[in-house]
């Protein structure tokens, strides 16, 4: 069942959102060769706490992070730990934020100094499939229109869709009705109306769609050891179209 939110609701969410954001932004400010992904960790988990907020991920289902962070060929749910930054990687972040009840998710994936060609085209064509996918949650769309979108510019580029993760309704919970996968028919599936929030999350790589889970049984890696990228936002359906609840895009260079 989908949960529709009010608008007050939505902006209860934009507010989690918010602190979501700077949190992102905060990262990025960090981001450098040589300092370690539990570094980055400790320091979005003091300042979300430091909003009034919480962590959203930190004890889910036992996760002992407040960011998933994946270099390179680790498509998600990496466990900030030992992992030394360097010169060339790739380093997808993801975030959620709990404020008075509700949750904001959203994610990033970064560059750490020059990176390759490959690297880059991944991590645009990921970005772009994500604002192309925010485009189509309208009320009356379908949520294959959504699907599509993400799938329509990640495949015009020769990139692979992971097609076993997918994105979800949040609200008040993390994963909530629907699922969201990021390849599908237009024109097919759910009507979209007025107060659904969705996180919609692309999950890219560079080579085939397979992907392995690690030994530590949560990061995600790519099965043929290919770059991998991630980009997500929640986003509501209003009647003036969508609305970005976490709007990294539009802060900061
Ligand atoms: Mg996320
Ligand atoms: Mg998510």
């Amino acid at each position: 069942m989908i949960v529709k939110k009010t608008p007050e609701q939505i902006d209860k969410m934009a507010a989690a959102g918010d602190i979501l954001v700077r949190t992102l932004e905060l990262v990025e400010r960090k981001i450098r060769p040589g300092i370690t992904t539990k570094e980055l960790d400790v320091a979005a988990e003091k300042f979300i706490r430091s909003q009034g907020a919480t962590p959203a991920f930190k004890g889910y289902r036992g996760f002992p992070g407040s960011l998933c962070i994946s270099p390179n060929s680790m498509v998600v749910h990496g466990i900030p730990g030992s992992y030394t930054l360097r010169k060339g990687d790739i380093l997808s972040v993801d975030c959620g934020v709990v404020l008075d009840g509700w949750v904001a998710d959203a994610a990033r994936t970064f560059a750490v100094g020059a990176i390759s060609q490959t690297a880059r085209k991944l991590l645009d064509t990921t970005e772009k499939s994500l604002f192309a996918a925010a485009e189509q949650c309208r009320p009356g769309n379908r949520l294959g229109d959504v699907s599509h979108s993400v799938q329509a510019v990640v495949e015009a580029q020769g990139l692979s869709i992971v097609r076993s993760l997918v994105g979800h309704g949040i609200g008040r919970a993390m994963h909530e009705d629907p699922q969201i996968p990021n390849y599908g028919a237009p024109g097919k599936g759910v009507r979209l109306e007025e107060g659904m929030v969705f996180a919609v999350e692309p999950m890219v790589t560079a080579g085939r769609h397979g992907v392995r889970l690690a030994d530590d049984h949560w990061a995600i890696y790519s099965q043929d050891g290919s770059l991998a990228a991630h980009f997500e936002f929640t986003i509501a359906v209003t009647a003036d179209g969508p609305r970005v609840l976490t709007p990294w895009h539009q802060s900061g260079p």
